[in-house]
């Protein structure tokens, strides 16, 4: 969704600078939204308004989930690969199928190592494709592409530009303090003056030519004086001075002289006149969660137990009465990997102009995930990029030594593949073949794992802990730790020896380039144990891979088999668009794909009692609703009740292999309960507006109209008005927003001829007049529009539903933007208590809001009466 800052709020504000400074304002959250202006307290009231105007496009989306199938297909291979491997399966002799069809995850491997040679080089063909390396001639487009963005003043994405620039120069090449310089600009001018300090430290530190350092030692003193640090302000002034000195006065100089000065002016008056102190707002007092983490369950609440049956398998029980709100898990991914999402595969190898186009790999951080502003590069390819060195170090340590030539091949292949070459890596060569082995024995009693669940007690196995569940420790606790990773089910029997050979032939195609790369060593090595350090000297017949290596392969094919029913995908709202001006657009993405051991110990369920949130790596589920002593844990995989019907949501699930019995899957199928979803997407009768039922045509339950029409004309109608609905947005985004409010007030009457009153679009044309007249600053317009939009979400999703937190958050900025307080207040205070349900107390949405309680309970009369 769209959103500009109305021009009146801009006039508005201006006018109130008279009220500076207003230390009752919350400063440091807001100031970082003032762009483009001269940072610091006089421009606070504007901040604010332009914060949360800009913020109301956060929740000006109500689509919160991503379509799960589209994520599959991201994380498989590309489809070129994914082709061939099929065509190479068919042209196998049935002989061979049929083995491989039928054996163990070693065997497949075994008989299929020999099988790729004849694609490696297609293969490799298609690895051209996907840039990961670094070329210095595109490091010099994107630093002229992001100079040209810089003369226009459109610094958010002049600041991608030079990171991307930074990401293809070679390691050690002065060029790259250049893009670190010219970087620290863009981020002087969006107010980032941290973010600038640390660029301008690494231009130093990289070799930036001595006669143009002067101007970057001003933009330093000027950061450390918007940051209120005088001295070091003073100081840097100082350098550049005695510099200055040294070079001679060049003509170049003058204007640096000229602001010299006015810096020095400024500090003076600054430390004549100190600003007021604001730490009495840096401490919000946060409740403090309670939190009594489980003696066996690594992650778990104590108010959980570990189960395991046969027609469930491992899953989480209450074992006391669970409050809404209350936090049942907090896990850090064993392994996540970031998802690059599509451009970074070029359709056309023989395309030259190279690609801008922001992906994932610019936007996150590639090890944390958090948020980059200025990524610092990997030295050795130009996908990895990270939020700061040391994230750059620990990856290299950890995984990324071994994965950075490999870029062009994990990216082919996919991130599942990526993920369970990650997991191998992360968990050391030792750790995989002692369990790779242990499996082996466990091959031999095939029936070992059915036998354990039918008399837990009776079969009491030393190496999955005593109480017999599988993963679990010898203490019989179970830990976010490799071992309940490779624990976890890969359903080897259950998918198909197509998709097995694919994965299979993929697994291999990591090792032979870890081989071929001079790699194995390091894979090896991992754990530093000694009996797998010493150079492997047997002799190797070219394209046959080494028994290590084997082993390592087989446990990636394993966790790549896993990966289709236990990735758990880590979620965030992506900002799109270059963050210039107040232009922004938000949506729901995949940001990664990751192993979260515990968490996958939860069952699914279409009306899940959790919700699940994300920071970074981490993972958080809170109880959604009461929770009774003795009734299982569920979490929803995707198909949701409210989002789907019951066959749309079966069909889904079936990938995870496994048919759904949730409360809701029964309701809708056994009984004649319609589904939510279909209920409210119905249509009203055209003439008189009844209730309208049956299936290819409908008829009138006004037995006076009687009239009857087809679905597939009403289909068209709906067709037609959701056309008009998109003209409308697209008048919106080129800046016609009374044009836009004409066309969406038209839809609207045309709508109610046909659809009943609570069908999803209704409330989604309200949502967008809100959302125009927010642009407009018509702010209790937008309330009002608001209001009904989330009256229809209450009904789809439910009255405590994330959906409608994240309605009443919106719902809250619009009110608070009008100084409707106390309507604001009451909003916040509901927005809060839901919420805070699925987010915890201490999630940002949370504190956003209490700012915002703040901010309204402290403005100055003057204001309220004013406006
Ligand atoms: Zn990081
Ligand atoms: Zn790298
Ligand atoms: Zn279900
Ligand atoms: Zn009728």
């Amino acid at each position: 969704m769209v959103l500009r800052v109305p021009p009146r709020s801009a006039a508005a504000a201006k006018s109130s600078r008279r009220l500076e400074p207003c230390p009752l304002l919350p400063a440091r959250p807001y100031v970082r939204a003032a762009r483009g202006l001269a940072g610091g307290s006089t421009a606070l009231l504007l901040a604010v308004r332009c914060r949360t105007a800009e913020a109301l496009s956060d929740a000006l989306c109500r689509c919160y989930w991503a379509p799960p199938l589209e994520v599959r297909v991201m994380a498989l291979p590309v489809e070129e690969w994914r082709l061939c491997a099929a065509r190479r399966w068919a042209a196998l002799e049935p002989a061979v199928r049929e083995r491989l069809a039928s054996s163990s995850l070693h065997d497949t491997l075994r008989l299929g190592c020999g099988l790729l040679r004849p694609e490696a080089e297609a293969l490799s063909r298609l690895c051209h494709r996907a840039r990961a390396g670094k070329e210095p001639a595109a490091a010099r487009f994107y630093r002229e592409e992001g100079n040209r963005l810089f003369g226009r003043r459109r610094y958010g994405a002049a600041v991608r530009l030079y990171s991307q620039a930074a990401s293809h120069e070679l390691p050690g090449c002065p060029e790259v303090s250049v893009c670190f310089a010219n970087r620290s600009a863009a981020l002087f001018h969006l107010g980032h003056f941290e973010v600038c300090l640390e660029d301008i430290a690494r231009a130093e530190s990289h070799g930036y030519p001595d006669r143009l350092l002067p101007k970057v030692l001003l933009r330093k003193a000027e950061c450390l004086l918007c940051l209120g640090r005088l001295q070091e302000a003073a100081d840097a002034l100082s350098v550049v001075e005695s510099k200055i000195a040294m070079d001679g006065i060049m003509t170049t100089h003058q204007t640096l002289l000229k602001k010299l000065s006015q810096l020095r002016i400024k500090i003076h008056e600054k430390e004549s006149c100190p600003e007021p102190a604001r730490e009495a707002h840096d401490d919000i007092q946060r409740k403090l969660e309670i939190w009594e983490e489980n003696d066996s369950i690594s992650g778990a609440s104590s108010s959980l137990t570990l189960n395991f049956d046969r027609e469930r398998g491992r899953h989480l029980v209450a074992s006391q009465d669970i409050l809404p709100g209350q936090n049942l898990l907090k896990e850090e991914a064993f392994v996540s990997v970031l998802c690059p999402g599509e451009s970074l595969l070029l359709q056309d190898s023989s395309e030259t102009a190279w690609d801008t186009r922001v992906t994932n790999a610019d936007l996150y951080c590639h090890r944390c995930l958090r948020q980059l502003l200025a990524s610092v590069p990997c030295r050795g390819c130009s996908y990895a990029k990270y939020c700061s060195q040391n994230c750059a170090d620990v990856a290299w340590e950890q995984y990324h030594r071994t994965e950075c030539s490999l870029g062009a091949l994990l990216l082919t292949l996919g991130v599942f593949c990526h993920v369970a070459l990650r997991t191998v890596l992360l968990a050391g060569f030792a750790e995989v073949s002692r369990l790779v082995e242990w499996s082996h024995d466990d091959d031999k009693d095939l029936h070992n794992l059915e036998a354990r669940c039918k008399h837990p007690s009776e079969a009491p196995d030393t190496r999955t802990g005593t109480r017999g569940i599988p993963g679990c420790n010898d203490n019989g606790q179970y830990q976010s730790s490799y071992q309940a990773v490779f624990n976890l089910l890969p359903h080897a029997e259950k998918h198909s020896p197509e998709h097995k050979f694919l994965c299979m032939l993929s697994v291999v195609a990591i090792c032979k380039q870890l081989q071929e790369a001079g790699l194995e060593a390091a894979v090896l090595n991992q754990e530093s144990s000694e009996k797998w350090s010493k150079p492997k000297t047997c002799e190797k017949t070219s394209g046959e891979l080494s028994p290590e290596l084997k082993i390592m392969a087989e446990a990636m094919l394993r966790h790549v088999l896993q990966l289709q029913c236990n990735a758990q995908a880590i979620t965030v709202m992506q900002e799109s668009g270059s963050g210039d001006g107040a232009v922004v657009n938000k949506k729901p993405v995949r940001l990664a794909t990751a192993f979260f051991p515990v968490l996958s110990l939860l069952n699914h369920s279409c009306c899940p009692n959790t919700s699940v949130s994300f920071s970074g790596t981490a993972a958080t589920v809170r109880a959604s609703q009461p929770i009774p002593s003795g009734q299982e844990i569920f979490h929803c995989y995707g198909p949701h009740r409210c989002r789907m019907r019951v066959a749309e949501r079966q069909q889904l699930l079936s990938q995870y292999f496994f048919e759904c019995h949730c409360q809701a899957c029964l309701d809708e199928l056994e009984s004649d309960v319609k589904s939510v979803v279909s209920m409210r997407n119905s249509f009203c009768c055209p003439s008189c507006w009844a209730s309208i039922q049956g299936e290819d045509m409908l008829c009138c339950s006004n037995e006076a109209c009687a009239i009857s029409v087809s679905r597939e004309s009403l289909s068209c109608r709906l067709w037609d008005l959701q056309q008009q609905i998109k003209k409308a947005l697209e008048l919106l985004r080129d800046g016609k927003a009374d044009q836009a409010i004409k066309m969406l007030l038209k839809c609207q009457m045309d709508a109610r001829n046909f659809l009943s009153p609570e069908h999803l679009l209704m409330g989604e044309m309200e949502d967008h007049l809100a959302q125009v007249y927010a642009t407009l600053g018509k702010w209790q317009d937008a309330a009002r529009h608001l209001e009904r939009s989330i009256e229809i979400v209450e009904m789809h999703h439910g009255p405590s539903s994330v959906e409608m937190g994240h309605e009443l958050f919106k719902l809250a900025q619009i009110l608070f933007n009008g100084f409707a307080v106390s309507e604001a207040l009451s909003t916040i205070q509901r927005a809060e208590e839901i919420l805070s349900v699925h987010y915890g107390p201490q999630s940002t949405q949370i504190q956003e809001l209490q700012e915002m309680k703040t901010c309204l309970l402290e403005l100055p009369r003057s204001i309220l009466q004013r406006t």
